[in-house]
């Protein structure tokens, strides 16, 4: 093993060279192509707090990474009409008040709620409070027994100016960058990649490929003939359009989704503006109808023409097939709804550093690649199909949604909720615990009972219990900064013209 090429320079291509750099530095020789003129998908502005171990791995200064990207803060997402017209939560990031003897705090919510009793279930959560309170601090570890030593982050950031800023950390790591269009890929005898052509003639040689090319999968599908499962039926938008408004006020220290007739529609506020973007089913709406709707819905005033994107949620058969692992949108996409394709790349980056070979194609290695991203990928969509399925709202898109088949893991998941509320993660499946149970609740799935254990306490010292969390909660945000000046101090980026 000599040298590893990177196809495209995307937030995939990117993320991979700097960490590839970083850590196999001196290893081997790193090098990046990607082609100015077919450009980048260019979205992909909100992320979930594991980042955070990316940056750590890279080397990365939060300050300067957030100046440089106009990044914010981000404490959850708020999904807004999804269960139905006038309803809406937070998916907070980070636990959910605490535990009592051996139970989650929600049981003994639960219990309250059965009762009539019970306060909002975001109110036992810091991150959703801060949220809607617009507030944010770091947490202060130090603080373990306060909400305060709870809180859990991710950011917001501008997808073309995170690209550049990895690709100067790649750069500074030894990875080398050439610019130019690919028009052929070569295969050896053994049906391995082999090289590139570029539009100019050169061929490159490399011992191992990384397919980040987008949408396309130049080598991973349009050479290898991989082949893509196609989940479209469970995950039926397959068209978005973004466009970024002026900045709004206050700066909001969290994605909101709001359910549309069909699909939705998101807001990512940024420091110099504003991203939106609709994600829309094909076969309920056309492209200029969809745009209207977008349009008639940014909070500020339109800055670009929308970008117009199509997709079929689904993945790749094999993300790693001979010498060729496929990243980004190379290896599928699941829709942007709980922001989890960044956090993919990054998974799958990592996996490869757990996993790369040493030089001869070893299948059992392989194998167990492909094995643990099935099952990574299969649990984020079950996640998302979850939001989708659990609707009462009017509409053909969504009576479809309700009425669709569920995949046989997510109808588990949902059936041993229902009867008492419980949920267990499973592996490394990506969301937690907190997470099911937000979304559960905030999609109108209350389970029929509560864990029986609950009647070892009083519904008096469950009131008092809950009702402290609660408190202990609203007296932490009011030490809180607003997250607008909390930025401004912190990670102040320079303005645009
Ligand atoms: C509508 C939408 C919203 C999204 N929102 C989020 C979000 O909020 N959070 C999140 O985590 N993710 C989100 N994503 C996903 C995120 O945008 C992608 O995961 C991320 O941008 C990775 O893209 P990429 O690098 O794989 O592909 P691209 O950005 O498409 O890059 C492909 C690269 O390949 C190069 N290339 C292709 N063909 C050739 C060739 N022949 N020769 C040379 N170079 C070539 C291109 O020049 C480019 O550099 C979203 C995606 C979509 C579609």
């Amino acid at each position: 093993m000599k040298k590893i090429l990177i196809v495209g320079g995307g937030t995939a291509g990117w993320m991979a060279a700097a960490l590839f750099g970083r850590l196999f530095r001196g290893l081997w020789d790193i090098e990046l192509v990607e082609s100015e003129a077919i450009g980048t998908v260019g979205v992909g502005e909100a992320t979930i707090p594991v980042i955070k171990e990316y940056n750590e791995l890279i080397d990365l200064n939060e300050v300067e990474f957030m100046q440089r990207t106009q990044a914010t803060f981000k404490l959850g997402i708020e999904f807004v009409d999804w269960f139905k017209e006038g309803e809406r939560y937070q998916h907070g990031f980070g636990i959910i008040g605490q535990d009592w003897e051996w139970l989650r705090c929600h049981q003994y919510w639960l219990r309250a709620n059965q009762l009539g009793r019970a306060r909002d279930f975001g109110d036992f959560s810091i991150n959703t409070a801060a949220a809607r309170a617009d507030k944010f601090m770091h947490p202060r570890i130090e603080m373990a027994e306060s909400p305060i030593g709870h809180i859990v982050y991710a950011f917001h950031f501008d997808a073309s100016l995170y690209a550049k800023y990895l690709r100067g950390l790649a750069e500074q790591h030894g990875a080398k960058r050439t610019e130019g269009r690919i028009v052929d890929v070569q295969t050896a005898e053994n049906g391995d990649l082999a090289s590139i052509t570029m539009e100019d003639g050169r061929v490159i040689e490399a011992d191992f490929f990384i397919d980040c090319s987008g949408f396309r999968g130049l080598l991973i599908e349009q050479t290898l003939k991989t082949g893509y499962e196609d989940w479209s039926h469970w995950l039926p938008c397959d068209r978005a359009m973004a466009v970024p408004c002026k900045r709004t006020e206050p700066l909001h220290p969290f994605t909101r989704s709001t359910a549309r007739d069909p699909g939705w529609q998101w807001r990512i506020p940024l420091q110099h503006r504003t991203g939106n973007g609709l994600v829309y089913s094909s076969k309920h709406i056309d492209d200029d109808s969809a745009e209207k709707l977008l349009l008639a819905n940014l909070d500020g005033e339109q800055l670009a023409n929308p970008n117009r994107l199509r997709f079929t949620s689904g993945k790749r058969k094999k993300m790693w097939n001979r010498n060729c692992v496929a990243l980004g949108l190379a290896a599928g996409f699941l829709e942007p709804l709980e922001s989890t394709s960044i956090h993919l790349v990054q998974s799958a980056a990592i996996r490869l550093v757990r996993l790369f070979p040493d030089g001869k194609t070893d299948q059992a290695t392989i194998d167990e690649f492909n094995r643990q991203s099935d099952f990574e990928w299969e649990r984020v969509r079950d996640f998302i199909v979850l939001h989708y399925w659990a609707n009462q709202r009017d509409g053909d898109f969504w009576e479809y949604c309700r009425n669709m088949e569920l995949p046989e893991t997510l109808t588990n998941k949902i059936d041993v909720w229902r009867s008492n509320g419980r949920i267990f993660r499973e592996n490394h499946e990506l969301f937690g615990e907190e997470s099911w149970i937000q979304v559960f609740l905030g999609q109108g799935l209350v389970p029929r009972g509560y864990d029986p254990l609950v009647a070892i306490k009083g519904d008096l010292e469950i009131e008092q219990f809950l009702g402290n969390i609660a408190a202990t909660i609203d007296r932490c945000l009011d030490v809180m900064p607003s997250h607008d000046e909390y930025v401004s101090k912190y990670c102040p980026a320079e303005p645009v013209a």
